[in-house]
Parts: C-alpha cells; sequence; structure tokens
C-alpha cells in the first residue's frame, strides 16, 4: 500500500502569525529569504522554530506517509524553507496563483479544489492553520468514500507543535494497520 500523503503548509504553521506587538513565539529563529521573482535587494524576513525540521524528519523516516508541501511558497518551500530547518527536497503541490482578497473565496480554503484533483482518491493527512467548517465536511466526505482524510489545524499564532505530528504519524500507522488487516473475513453464512 502507499502510504498517505502528508500535506504541509508554512505560513501558520511553521512560519507563525506575530502576536499584535509583532513579536514570534521564542524558539524561533529569524531569516531572510528572497523568493522566486523578488529582486535580491528586497528580502522577507520569516521566522521558523529550529525544532521542527528534526520533529519533521522524524515522522518522515518512520515511512508512514509521503511528504509533499501545499503551500503558497510554492517551490520556495522546497528551495528555501525546507533547508532552512535541514529538510530534504519535498515535492510541492503546483498551487495556482489566484487573484483574491481573502483565502476563503467560497467559504472553504482556496487550496481545496487544487487539492482535491491532484489527491484524485488518495488518502492524505493535511496540516493547514486555514480550514473552515466546509474543509473539515469535505473531508469527512472523503472519508466516507473510501479516502482517508485528516486535516490538522495549528494555531496560527503557535504554529505546528509534537502533537499535531503524533496525531499525523498515529493515524497513519492505524490506517495501515486497517489496510494490511485488509477485510474480515467472510461469515460461514456468507461464505456459504
Ligand atoms: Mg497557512
Amino acid at each position: 500500500m502507499r502510504p498517505p500523503y502528508l500535506l504541509l503548509d508554512i505560513d501558520g504553521v511553521l512560519i507563525p502569525f506575530p502576536d499584535a506587538d509583532g513579536s514570534t513565539p521564542d524558539p524561533h529563529a529569524r531569516h531572510d529569504v528572497v523568493p522566486t521573482g523578488r529582486s535580491e535587494d528586497d528580502p522577507v524576513t520569516i521566522w521558523l522554530n529550529p525544532a521542527h525540521g528534526p520533529m519533521l524528519m522524524g515522522v518522515i523516516r518512520t515511512g508512514l506517509v509521503t511528504p509533499v508541501w501545499c503551500t503558497s511558497w510554492r517551490q520556495d518551500a522546497t528551495t528555501l524553507i525546507g533547508p532552512l530547518l535541514g529538510l530534504p527536497p519535498l515535492p510541492h503541490v503546483d498551487l495556482p496563483r489566484p487573484q483574491i482578497t481573502t483565502s476563503h473565496p467560497s467559504g472553504y480554503l482556496w487550496k481545496r479544489d487544487h487539492v482535491d484533483a491532484w489527491l484524485g482518491d488518495a488518502p492524505a493527512v493535511w496540516i493547514d492553520d486555514d480550514f473552515t467548517r466546509l474543509d473539515h465536511a469535505w473531508a469527512a466526505e472523503r472519508t466516507a468514500s473510501g479516502a482517508p482524510t485528516l486535516l490538522v489545524q495549528p494555531n496560527p499564532h503557535v504554529g505546528l507543535r509534537a502533537e499535531h505530528l503524533a496525531e499525523a504519524q498515529s493515524w497513519a500507522s492505524r490506517l495501515l494497520d486497517t489496510r494490511t488487516a485488509g477485510p474480515a473475513a467472510p461469515s460461514e453464512t456468507e461464505a456459504a
């Protein structure tokens, strides 16, 4: 069985939102990066938690999930952000650049339709800070139709915590157990 995808957002997950006073949680370290298409003399300042790299590697090394970036950083997640956390090059979902002023232009996360098409019927655990009620309903419908889907939603002012990854890992582990066990053996009545 192919492991489920682990879709990983960055803003609000690996880069927490600053508090009203502009401060960011303590363990985060400052980096200046130059996203694709931006001028070298106009870098973007980001804050990353150095503990996130080893935390993510701990899950990736289990082989229980296939990690994929799912972020408006697009390929810069692979080339800029991942290396700052010591992560190997991971693939990314090639999201478009819609002209939107809210992340929920239709009441649900703008990425979702693209992710839905990209996933097909593959199982997935998706970590993003920005799901709405409609996204959770979508995940429940996918799960009911045979594509197990778990949404994990960190607080964007705190970002990713160990418990989020523990939840993702134990979900993937249970999924593997279920699939390895296969369908229940037919009862005598059914077999007859
Ligand atoms: Mg986000």
